[in-house]
């Protein structure tokens, strides 16, 4: 999702308080400290490339004893989050103190999350509808390609769960293959997620599978887990 360019967007981002800060010295991060971002031992999980964040403030509400991360590469996109913040998280939340939120974005590439994060802290990784990049020579470049379930592997506990939903076949079928690839287990996998009662329990719909799904295309689920 790419938004245009609003003037002064990186500072709103970078003084936010829903957001966690990098320290980036000459190209060098230095690596969280998650026990003071979230005052409790609570599990953690992520959402990589949360968008508006629609699905990851409506989630963290309703789960208040697990931990929320939501990661967006570009600040414009990262401003809508905070408005859904308000809106959604914030709304009649008693958490309301958004210094003892479990919700918090960080403002960065996927790519930076191992330079930034100790290893084996996540319980699980959402993705949703993450860009398909359809071209072959592209696929590398895929949220669920191999290169990223490696840093999928470092950053989550051993058994650790992966959640990813698509209205695109190419890119999930591209995505379930390259998890049996990678040797992870699919605990849960369907053609058409709104109509299965199993895995649409409790579903909660991101801001590309409200607009597709009313579009009449038909919504892809895998659950995958590290072995
Ligand atoms: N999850 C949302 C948005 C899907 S669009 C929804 O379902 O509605 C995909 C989002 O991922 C875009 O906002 C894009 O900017 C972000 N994104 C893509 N590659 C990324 C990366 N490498 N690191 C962080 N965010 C990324």
């Amino acid at each position: 999702m790419r938004l245009r360019h609003i003037t002064g967007c990186e500072e709103i981002v970078e003084n936010s308080k829903y957001c966690i800060h990098l320290e980036n010295i000459d190209g060098k991060y230095n690596k969280i400290d998650i026990n003071q971002i979230f005052d409790n031992k609570n599990p953690i999980n992520l959402e990589l490339g949360m968008g508006k964040g629609q699905f990851i403030c409506n989630l963290a509400k309703l789960n208040k004893n697990i931990n929320y991360i939501g990661i967006e590469k570009y600040p414009t996109v990262m401003l809508k989050a905070f408005d859904n913040y308000e809106n959604i998280y914030l709304d009649n939340n008693e958490f309301n103190d958004s210094n003892y939120s479990n919700l918090k974005f960080i403002c960065t590439d996927v790519r930076n999350l191992t330079k930034i994060f100790d290893e084996h802290i996540i319980n699980k990784i959402y993705l949703n509808f993450s860009d398909p990049w359809p071209k072959k020579r592209h696929e590398n470049r895929r949220l669920t390609s191999i290169p990223y379930l490696k840093i999928y592997e470092k950053l989550l506990f051993k058994k650790g769960i992966i959640e990813f939903k698509t209205d695109n076949r190419l890119l999930f079928d591209f995505s379930v293959e390259q998890f049996k690839n990678y040797g992870l287990n699919i605990d849960g996998l369907t053609y058409d997620l709104h109509n299965d009662n199993e895995l649409n329990k409790n579903n909660i719909m991101t801001e590309y599978e409200e607009k597709f799904s009313s579009k009449g295309n038909k919504i892809y689920k895998v659950i995958a887990s590290f072995k």
